[in-house]
């Protein structure tokens, strides 16, 4: 119990003295919070106060930093004020002209260096006055005409005034130096000195230009002129002081008469200067009162004034005076020329024409061997001489522009062919070939100036057959189709003859250039041909070319556009035949032939020889035709015919000659069915050959003449005896009725008294011309019958077609007259009712 008591006892007293630890516990916590929170307001306080502290610390420290901040900047202002003083000073110093500043008493407070160099070895310094220095600086002066003394008394005076005027000083060294002093507010004076020596250079470069100089401001008042200036307007020099404008200065030479174009409307003339010289674009030329002739032209300068030049051009402008009237001098010389050209041809072809006709005649007269000679004598050489001429007039006309071309239809083959033809004579007496390759499938007829290239191919192809001595000369005509119905052709003329060396090829087609060399020296010519053929070829639009090796031979070639023809017909082609056998020993001709009679359907067998064809024909007779060259070594074309007669065969045989005639006269002709003119135009060669493949009919007999038809009446006008005589010739035997008229007015009242068939008209004529003559007759048919008129023109000038076409004539043909062309005009204008014309020889 006790011991339960004992128990209980020490439970209640550990449980008081739990109670009392827990109470002791509360206590101990909350007086620790306390503690707590009285430390955490005690450092806070300790905070605060840290703060107070490190912030009076930064001011103070702010404070001293301030402080010497401001000590680091006095010092700075110091030195930088040290350093621009001493800046100032050099700068000054840097300046090449010479700075200097006085007292108000004139004495030298401080100069630059430039300055001092001025006097330098003079021992000048601060505290020296003006007038010293001014004498020192006498004695380094070119005086120029003023006494040293004057001089430093004249400037010394002259910085009294208000306004120092500047000076400008030239040194016994030659250079040159410009003062300038101002006085500053203070009383103080500055000096400055200029070295102008590279100014004043200018200056007088400037002065010394031939042509005047002058600058005028903005304000277009006078800065400077140069003395030429002065002197090119003497009568202005009273005005030329700086500050007068422009316009003063132009009616102060107004006033003095000093332009005389502006006489009488100088307002007019002086707005018209006056813009010019504001516009500064054009230029202008005066003539002034002395005579003298100035082109004055004006210039913007950079700061908007004007500077002007004037160049006095009187020499200039005579020189072109003299030479405007020597070019009208020259060029009515040069018409003066052509006229005496024009007219002299006249005069040398009226007499010449009768030379050339009358030997013409007289060669078919019975004439001894000799006698034919020199009648053959006189009308070659006639003919040469008129050639000559023509080449002559041609080529001043060209040369004069005065060449027009007239373009009508023809047919180039046939003029390839007749040139060619009308050269055969010389060609056989050489013994040269003439051969023609016109491209087959090549139109024929064009529209172009016939004559003129006729001119052309006579040129090319007679040079060619001049300047070779064996061979042969080849006319190719190539072309291609050059768009709207054109065709550009190319024609070649190719001679195996002497050629030309490489280096005259340049300038062949120059005139009068021929090539003169001991080869050629015998060959006559003008030397104008091929710069005729040149510049012809350039007015048809056309191009000439020349290749050629000096002994080997040459080729000319031109190159022309020309529309084709319209309705160019076909050339008709025979069918009949079928294979021909062809015979030549030219290569070239062997193939012509063989290209010509290929498109016809003909089979062609080529030999090169009379033994080659026999042998071909032996093997195979059926051919249904033989083509044989004439000329051709070893065996010709008529022993060749001989042969194949005699063996049998029956097949036509054709001769193509250079000389057919001859050839119808040798031995053999009798076994030839046809002969053809070489070169060979393919025309005629179809013509016979289709004359050959159709058995031969009956041609039926023309109908008979109408009983009692009338003779033809045939006027001739012309006032020349001799022409009369030689046209009277010329037509002899030919069944006409023939009347002469002496002039046009004969030649008009002829007209309507007879009503004759045909007129053949002279052109010059006295009293009335031709051309008048035909003008009178056309105006009196009034559209009633029309008469044929051809005209006569007696130099190339009057062929100039414009006029005679105009003048209502048909046709004209020049002299010299030649038969053949006579009797086809003839043949031509035969009217129906009149008898036809039998001619007693054919020419
Ligand atoms: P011309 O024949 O009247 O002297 P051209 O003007 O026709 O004048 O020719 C000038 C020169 O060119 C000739 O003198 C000649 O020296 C040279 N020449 C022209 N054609 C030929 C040619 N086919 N072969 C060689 N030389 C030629």
């Amino acid at each position: 119990m006790e011991l339960m008591e004992r128990l209980a006892k020490e439970r209640r007293a550990r449980l008081a003295a739990e109670r009392l630890l827990e109470q002791r516990t509360r206590e101990l916590f909350a007086a620790n919070e306390k503690l707590a929170v009285h430390a955490r307001s005690l450092s806070d306080q300790i905070v605060e106060q840290r703060q107070v502290v490190h912030s009076a610390r930064s001011e103070a420290e702010e404070l001293k930093g301030q402080n010497s901040r401001f000590l680091h900047d006095l010092n700075r202002a110091h030195t930088a004020a040290v350093m621009a003083e001493q800046r100032l000073r050099e700068s000054i110093n840097t300046i090449r002209d010479g700075f200097a500043v006085f007292d108000a008493d004139l004495n030298l407070v401080m100069a630059n260096h430039a300055y001092l160099a001025f006097f330098e070895g003079q021992g000048i310094g601060p505290g020296i006055g003006y007038t010293d220095l001014l004498r020192l600086a006498a004695a380094k002066a070119d005086p120029q005409g003023e006494e040293a003394g004057a001089w430093v008394a004249r400037m010394c005076a002259r910085i009294a005034g208000n306004r120092i005027e500047a000076e400008t000083l030239r040194l016994a060294n030659g250079s040159w130096i410009r003062m300038v002093d101002r006085r500053a507010r203070d009383g103080d004076m500055v000096s400055l000195v200029m070295d102008i020596t590279e100014q004043m250079r200018i200056w007088a470069a400037i002065d010394a230009l031939p042509d005047a100089f002058v600058l005028f401001d903005r304000e277009e008042r006078l800065l400077t002129c140069n003395q030429r200036y002065r002197d090119m307007f003497p009568d202005s020099t009273a005005a030329m002081v700086p500050g007068t404008t422009f316009e003063e200065l132009l009616r102060h030479g107004l006033r003095n008469g000093h332009v005389p174009a502006a006489a009488g409307q100088e307002e007019t003339w002086l707005a018209s200067r006056l813009r010019r010289f504001r516009e500064a674009k054009e230029t202008t030329e005066t003539r002034l009162s002395s005579g003298r002739v100035i082109l004055e032209s004006d210039h913007v300068t950079p700061d908007g004034g004007r500077v002007g030049l004037r160049t006095d051009i009187t020499q200039l402008r005579e020189q072109q005076l003299a030479l405007e009237a020597a070019r009208k001098q020259a060029e009515a010389a040069s018409r003066a020329k052509s006229a005496f050209l024009a007219n002299m041809s006249h005069e040398i072809r009226t007499p010449m024409n009768g030379v050339v006709g009358m030997a013409e005649l007289l060669c078919d007269t019975g004439l001894t061997e000799e006698q034919r000679l020199f009648a053959e004598t006189i009308r070659s050489s006639g003919e040469a001489l008129l050639a000559i001429i023509n080449d002559i007039l041609d080529y001043s006309k060209l040369e004069a522009e005065r060449m027009t071309l007239h373009p009508e239809p023809f047919d180039l083959e046939r003029t390839i062919h007749e040139v060619t033809m009308l050269l055969q004579p010389r060609a056989r007496e050489k013994g040269i070939d003439l051969m023609i390759d016109f491209d087959l499938f090549l139109p024929t007829r064009y529209v172009g100036d016939p004559g003129r290239l006729r001119q052309v191919l006579t040129n090319l192809i007679g040079n060619a057959v001049k300047f070779t001595e064996q061979g042969h000369v080849l006319t190719r005509v190539v072309g291609m189709e050059a768009g709207d119905g054109r065709q550009q052709l190319h024609v070649t003329v190719e001679d195996t003859g002497i050629g030309i060396a490489p280096e005259h090829l340049d300038h062949i087609f120059g005139e009068f250039n021929q090539v003169e060399d001991e080869r050629n020296r015998k060959y006559e010519g003008t030397g104008l041909g091929l710069a005729i053929t040149h510049r012809l070829i350039e007015r048809m639009g056309g191009a000439v070319w020349v290749d050629s090796e000096p002994g080997k031979g040459s080729s000319f070639g031109f190159r022309v556009t020309l529309p084709v023809a319209e309705g160019a017909a076909a050339l008709r082609q025979p069918v009949t035949l079928r294979r021909a056998l062809v015979v030549d020993d030219q290569f070239i001709n062997r193939t012509i032939l063989e290209r010509q009679l290929a498109p016809c359907g003909i089979r062609v067998t080529l030999c090169r020889s009379g033994a080659e064809a026999l042998a071909a024909l032996a093997a195979d007779p059926g051919y249904d035709v033989l083509l044989t060259d004439h000329a051709m070594p070893g065996m010709d074309g008529l022993e060749l015919a001989a042969k194949v007669r005699a063996a049998g065969h029956v097949l036509p045989v054709v001769l193509l000659s250079s000389n057919p005639a001859a050839a119808k006269e040798s031995e053999g002709a009798a076994c030839i069915d046809a002969f053809l003119q070489k070169p060979v135009l393919r025309a005629d060669l179809y013509r016979r050959l289709e004359e050959l493949s159709v058995p031969a009919v009956a041609e039926p007999e023309p109908p008979p003449a109408p009983a009692g038809a009338r003779q033809m009446r045939v006027l001739a006008a012309e006032d020349n005896r001799t022409n009369q005589l030689v046209f009277q010739k010329m037509v002899k035997g030919i069944d006409i009725d023939l009347r002469f008229a002496g002039n046009g007015r004969e030649a008009v009242e002829l007209w309507r008294d007879w009503r004759p068939d045909l007129i053949f008209m002279d052109i010059s004529m006295p009293e009335m011309d031709g051309k008048d003559a035909a003008r009178a007759i056309r105006a009196a048919e009034a559209g009633g019958a029309h008469v044929p008129i051809v005209a006569l023109t007696a130099h190339a000038m009057e062929g100039d077609a414009e006029g005679i076409l105009a003048a209502g004539i048909d046709r004209y043909l020049t002299k010299p007259l030649r038969k053949a062309a006579i009797t086809a005009a003839l043949a031509e204008f035969c009217p129906a009712e009149a008898r036809s014309l039998a001619e007693e020889d054919a020419a």
